[in-house]
């Protein structure tokens, strides 16, 4: 192990320039200030998998925040710092960031006493990780660029294929590496080793994870959800008996298929020009949760504290959901705009899980049809229009403007003109307030 290995030409294969030029630039503000950096976990790991990370994680064995203060000033970015902990971040406008921590060991000088922060080394810094192979250090300065620091054979592990823990308690220290083993062996199709298999049935046997705090819990369930491929991590995480700490409201080979069909239905909807949606997530969530009624559905987004927002769509597509399935599936001659008046009670979220419940081919071919319906008859006309015909800004806007698209999709409408003269009759029709004429001023 006194071989030093230096994986720069790997950094350069797998990192794009600006990260390179970014922790070059590092390792030279490291060293005039008499510092040692590092650059730690995941990128690391995915470096050697030759596999894209972007996220920056440095150690310093020195002052962390100063450090970051002396970076930000060669590579831009806003630092904000966290006495405390000895931490800060680098952050850029367009929302990146990069972090930079003291590497330290907590110790206490007398019991009871608070943890005093040392600064102390790297070595400490990384036997507090969660895995081997993300224990993984790479020296910036410039005589070191490049030189791997393995103190716990992370790249051994990396070439087998093993997820293994640093330490027998490493599970008890923290419930959230359960699933983090999960994602990790199934992302990068690696398999937990014995021993560290072990430690896990034994902390799920002693209901470690319902010490979890929801927030906790939430953080990698989602993380595990915005994955490319989760399915197999969920049948992991019930096979392991961790589903029922998530979701015990729910039994989990009940929503298995619609699950394990989700890859596919996303995949069939990209080709029909459903752009992917933020919440990576949601659909996923919205496939667990479908069987479930209102009420639970409400306490499950209440414990994981989703937003308004998310929680409606969920909610929109329990109550929806049977319903517009049932019109879709029903032969015969259903307007399109009456269908797409339905599917849009849904959340595009809902669609991937709709797709997989939609049984016969006739179906689905009327659900293309909504959907590419939805995407491309937009009305040209909008609400400067309206607003030009002198009406009055509000609701009926939105109601004027539905309808003009519903004439679109049945055929009765198909130029500028055809959808002005429809709107000016609509509107007429359901008496749209008109913006009054300024009255003049009284005279004094
Ligand atoms: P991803 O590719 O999903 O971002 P990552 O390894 O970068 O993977 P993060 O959650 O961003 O994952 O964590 C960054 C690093 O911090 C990890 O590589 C690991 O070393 C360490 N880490 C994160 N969470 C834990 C944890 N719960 N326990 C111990 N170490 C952790």
């Amino acid at each position: 192990s006194t071989k030093i290995t230096n994986i720069k030409p790997d950094m350069q294969r797998a990192l794009p320039s600006r990260i390179m030029s970014l922790l070059t630039k590092a390792g030279q503000v490291a060293e005039r200030l008499g510092y040692q950096v590092y650059a730690v976990g995941g990128l690391v790991r995915d470096v050697m998998l030759k596999v894209e990370n972007l996220d920056v994680d440095l150690v310093v064995e020195g002052n962390g925040i100063e450090m970051a203060y002396e970076l930000s000033k060669e590579i831009g970015g806003r630092v904000r710092p966290h006495e405390k902990f000895g931490t800060a971040e680098i952050v850029f406008p367009d929302g990146y960031w990069v972090d930079v921590v003291t590497a330290r060991v907590e110790y206490y000088e007398y019991p009871a006493a608070l943890p005093q922060v040392e600064q102390s080394t790297l070595r400490h810094d990384l036997y507090r990780r969660d895995f081997t192979i993300n224990a993984m250090a790479v020296a910036l300065n410039p005589n070191r660029f490049g030189e791997l620091v393995d103190y716990f054979n992370g790249r051994e592990d990396l070439e087998i294929g093993a997820i293994r823990v640093l330490h027998n308690l490493s599970f008890i220290e923290d419930p959230t590496r359960i699933l983090r083993a999960v994602r990790f062996e199934q992302r990068y199709d690696m398999a937990i080793e014995p021993q560290t298999m072990r430690l896990i049935k034994e902390a799920v046997r002693e209901k470690v994870l319902s010490r979890l705090s929801n927030e906790r819990m939430w953080g990698e369930l989602k993380s595990i959800l915005d994955e490319a491929d989760p399915e197999h991590m969920l049948d992991r995480l019930d096979e392991l008996g961790v589903w029922d700490y998530l979701f015990p409201e729910i039994t989990f080979w009940e929503v298995q298929y619609v699950i394990s069909e989700m890859p596919q239905a996303l995949m069939i909807l990209r080709n029909w020009g459903w752009a992917e949606p933020a919440e990576k997530w949601l659909p996923y969530f919205l496939g667990i949760l479908h069987l479930t009624n209102q009420e639970t559905a409400y306490q499950i987004c209440q414990r994981y504290n989703l937003g308004r927002r998310q929680t409606d769509k969920v909610l929109d597509t329990i109550a929806n959901g049977r319903i517009a399935l049932k019109r879709l599936s029903t032969e015969g001659d259903v307007p399109l705009s009456e269908l797409t008046k339905i599917v849009q009670t849904l959340p595009r979220e809902a669609y991937p899980l709709f797709l997989t419940l939609l049984e016969d081919k006739n179906a689905i071919r009327r659900f293309r049809m909504v959907m590419e319906s939805v995407h491309k008859n937009k009305p040209v006309i909008n609400g400067k229009d309206i607003r030009a015909m002198g009406y009055q800004p509000g609701p009926m806007y939105r109601r004027a403007l539905d309808a003009v698209w519903r004439a679109r999709l049945d055929g009765l409408v198909s130029t500028r003109e055809e959808e002005l003269e429809y709107i000016r009759a609509y509107l007429e029709q359901n008496n749209a307030p008109k913006i009054q004429p300024k009255q003049p001023k009284p005279a004094d």
